[in-house]
């Protein structure tokens, strides 16, 4: 497997980073994961944009211009077999003395890119659904950022894998009085159907804004699905006709229980297979096109 490390391509083997890089020491630094069809980068624009707004939240300069990162990412998919891929871009704020405070002056950035097959999910987790379970979001208040300090949702997936389950989905409560509210996963974002309307939480500080969910929302809108973003009570999750599971290495799949119970009738849903054609129809679309970077929905291709 070829990966980049700071400016050159090697074997996996062969990457070293110092210990005194502040990702290792602080988990200082910042990711993606980029989906890759066809040989091709999936909504390339959108995760880039969304990493510089994870950068700009730590206060970290974008090392490289979009025609940088896209040469990479470009060379990292030809090095590495496989149609389907996705990517992995890491950049921390480099090795320094360890002092919580930045490097004075700032030192260069570590940047890491590697590539892993990317399978398509089972048809039996289409078919029959995963389990899921609740807990209480615990984590700060910057989900927005693409931290790589990932240690609340890394100790919230493993609850779920103790129980037999898929993900953890998170409910957060500000305050002991306040109606406890859907946020998202532990690695995804998370939709509910009522009544045949696709409900999503608000892209704000305490989710991280899903490129999987904004295809989702713009194919619901192109396509005439009922849809609503808002703040979803944990009443309305437990009480959902569907749930749905969104990520760039998940798709879309359909929760059929959920904390030990069938989600409404405990089948995936109309919506769920509806939206699941869909994305299926769309990536088929944007890779035909040639479109890496999949330029929105609303422009009618899939109306
Ligand atoms: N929320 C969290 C906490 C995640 O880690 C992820 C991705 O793994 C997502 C949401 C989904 O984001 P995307 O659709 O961009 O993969």
């Amino acid at each position: 497997m070829a990966i980049y490390l700071n400016g050159q391509f090697m074997p996996i083997e062969e990457a070293k980073i110092s210990v005194l890089d502040r990702g290792f020491i602080f988990g200082d630094g910042v990711y993606e994961v980029i989906p890759v069809y066809s040989r091709r980068a999936f909504r390339l624009e959108e995760h880039l944009r969304r990493l510089q707004h994870s950068l700009d939240g730590i206060q970290l300069a974008n090392p490289h211009s979009r025609a940088e990162w896209a040469a990479i990412i470009t060379e990292l998919i030809t090095r590495n077999s496989g149609e389907d891929q996705y990517l992995y871009l890491h950049i921390t704020r480099g090795a320094a003395k360890r002092d919580h405070a930045f490097p004075k002056p700032p030192v260069a950035p570590t940047v890491f890119m590697m590539s892993s097959p990317l399978p398509a999910p089972p048809t039996e987790l289409l078919h029959g659904g995963i389990a899921c379970i609740t807990a209480q979001d615990n984590r700060w208040l910057r989900c927005d950022i693409k931290a790589i300090a990932l240690l609340p949702n890394v100790l919230l997936r493993q609850m779920a894998v103790e129980a037999g389950c898929a993900e953890t989905i998170l409910l957060r409560a500000g305050s002991k009085n306040e109606v406890a509210f859907l946020t998202e996963g532990a690695a995804s974002n998370i939709f509910v159907v009522k009544s045949g309307t696709l409900l999503a939480p608000p892209k704000d500080n305490l989710m991280l804004p899903g490129i999987t969910y904004d295809v989702i929302l713009e194919l619901a809108a192109a396509n005439n699905i009922p849809h609503e973003v808002r703040r979803i009570t944990a009443a309305e999750v437990f009480a959902a006709d569907e749930l749905l599971l969104t990520s760039s290495t998940k798709e879309v799949l359909p929760i059929t229980r959920l904390d030990g119970k069938p989600v409404g009738d405990g089948k995936p849903g109309a919506v769920f297979a509806k939206l699941h054609r869909l994305y299926q129809d769309f990536k088929r679309d944007v890779m035909r096109n040639n479109q890496e970077t999949g330029d929105g929905i609303q422009g009618g291709r899939l109306g």
